[in-house]
């Protein structure tokens, strides 16, 4: 099968590359070519390619089928929801707002906005979101070897889940944990037969290494788990909550609703506050400035009768300049 795509001039065929087992990130191509020659990468993301795909092969170009695939003129996105994106060929001259990695390749953008989408995280989204005070948070999983800064603890990095605001140059972000949700002290969770109950951190004594008793991944055991005496279990918070996830992230949204509210209102009555007192004073400087007007006048007056009863031809030369302010 051939496509015409618009990134490339000839037409494109479409091919598949099989990932080979147990040998990690090397694949093979099923066209029967040699097994030791690295994949060629994707003109539209620069990976690897694995999967299906098109090429041309006197061109030696390639693109990934979910690439190719990209809608080729303005993208709706969640997470830039007041513009439509445009799809752009660029090479490390902007990081992407989601994921942060240098875009390279095709990526879509909101250029009055500065918003810029690499073709991975376009292709795909998360759908676990909240909103609190203008800010747009999606939640995502930490690139391996990544460190991201935690707007809450302060901390770097280290955990696998993560919530990331996606408005335009804000960059904030929480571990899972460390997100202002408000996660339950005790949950019946689906990862353990009893309820659980939230504790600021565990260490298993008799363990070395700390592991999620729900994922099997390593823990920090300096950071919050679920917890059950009687078991010893200790799992993420993440791994904990998930299904009910949905109603923490709507209850919260509601409450910061009720919050903004609240804080739009007291935010108006400070300011109200402040307008009257300084109308207040403007009034007593006013009356003050009346009062100073009305002494002047009167110093001037005296001046000038002084001056005129003992030597008028002084007076003819000095009323019409009294000392000046400065
Ligand atoms: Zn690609
Ligand atoms: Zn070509
Ligand atoms: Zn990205
Ligand atoms: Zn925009
Ligand atoms: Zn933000
Ligand atoms: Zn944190
Ligand atoms: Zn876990
Ligand atoms: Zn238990």
């Amino acid at each position: 099968m051939e496509i015409e795509h618009w990134s490339h001039q000839h037409p494109l065929a479409l091919g598949s590359y099989a990932a080979v087992e147990d040998d990690g990130p090397t694949s093979r191509p099923e066209s029967g070519k040699s097994d030791q020659e690295a994949p060629p990468k994707c003109y539209g993301c620069d990976q690897s390619i694995t999967g299906q795909f098109y090429a041309c092969e006197s061109c030696n170009f390639h693109l990934h089928k979910p690439c190719a695939d990209l809608p080729s003129d303005q993208l709706r996105h969640p997470y830039h929801p007041p513009h439509a994106l445009t799809l752009r060929v660029a090479w490390r001259q902007h990081n992407c707002t989601f994921c942060h990695s240098p875009i390279l390749g095709f990526n879509y953008c909101c250029d009055s906005c500065k918003f810029y989408l690499d073709s991975r995280c376009a292709s795909v989204h998360s759908t676990i979101k909240y909103e609190d005070r203008g800010h747009l948070y999606f939640l995502r999983e930490n690139e391996p070897n990544t460190i991201f800064h935690c707007n809450m603890c302060n901390d770097y990095g280290g955990d696998t889940h993560l919530f990331q605001c996606v408005v335009p140059s804000c960059f904030k972000s929480f571990h899972f944990h460390c997100a202002p949700l408000p996660f339950p002290k005790v949950i019946k969770s689906e990862c353990h037969f009893h309820p659980v109950t939230y504790v600021k951190s565990y260490l298993q004594h008799w363990h070395d290494d700390q592991y999620c008793d729900a994922c099997e991944n390593p823990r920090n055991p300096k950071l919050p788990v679920y917890y059950c005496a009687e078991c010893d279990f200790a799992a993420h918070i993440s791994c904990t909550v998930k299904e009910v996830l949905p109603s923490i992230l709507e209850e919260y949204e509601k409450d910061a609703k009720v919050r903004e509210d609240l804080t739009k209102d007291a935010r108006l009555q400070r300011i109200d506050r402040r307008i009257s007192d300084a109308r207040y004073e403007e009034k007593r400087l006013a009356a003050e400035l009346e009062k100073i007007a009305a002494r002047l006048e009167v110093l001037r007056e005296n001046r000038a009768e002084y001056i005129s009863s003992t030597s008028p031809e002084l007076a003819e030369s000095s009323t019409s300049a009294p000392p000046s302010a400065q």
